[in-house]
């Protein structure tokens, strides 16, 4: 499994190109903007799904786009919606210009698994961040969003967001997962679940 990080937008925010080099799958997780190069790197990969880690803007701004180019399904909690349908209440308070809320082929809730080629993908429900948050373990590998950061863990006073919450999924959810696994955040470098265990400062 191959993963390639694409930092990108006025938040830095991650996104993460996972392909299987003998499937030839592949997915994307998140969708800050367009991004040439992520076509490029796919070019040879059909991606199947891009998965949003939640419905914040700097999250999905560039779905409908990537999308299309990727010609793939894209793949959200639907305690979420509320959040991508008001895309433009966010966009405003960064002073960016209004733009068309993104749409979704398939809804995940806990526990859900997904396939693309031989990577398997699960979904592990994380409110706090936001209602709908989602981390996918992707080969076992943890594709976190804003619910865990390295050291720190994402803000909870926008619309949804949830201290106790985040610290309850954190805590009795991500933390009880094998310390090995390693964390791929929405941004900020990356970590792994021993780590945050002994360092995040948050939780
Ligand atoms: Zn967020």
């Amino acid at each position: 499994m191959i993963i390639k990080q694409f930092v990108a937008g006025q938040l830095e925010n991650n996104m993460y190109l996972v392909l299987d080099e003998k499937s030839k799958k592949g997915v994307l997780v998140d969708a800050t903007t367009f991004l040439p190069e992520i076509i490029e790197e796919a070019k040879d990969y059909d991606i199947e799904y891009i998965l949003l880690t939640h419905g914040h803007f700097d999250h999905i701004l560039g779905l409908n786009d990537l999308k299309q180019a990727l010609d793939a399904k894209a793949v959200i909690n639907q305690e979420d919606l509320v959040v991508s349908d008001n895309i433009n209440e966010f966009t405003r308070l960064f002073d960016l210009p209004d733009t068309t809320p993104p749409t979704y082929e398939i809804f995940v809730k806990d526990g859900d698994e997904l396939s693309a080629g031989n990577l398997t993908i699960k979904a592990i429900a994380t409110p706090g961040h936001t209602e709908g948050g989602i981390c996918y373990i992707v080969d076992g590998k943890m594709f976190s969003g804003d619910t865990l950061f390295r050291e720190s863990v994402g803000r909870t006073d926008l619309f949804g967001g949830n201290f106790k919450k985040l610290e309850n999924s954190v805590k009795n959810k991500l933390f009880k997962l094998d310390e090995k696994i390693e964390v791929y955040p929405g941004h900020g470098p990356k970590t792994t679940i021993g780590h945050e265990k002994k360092y995040n400062e948050v939780i």
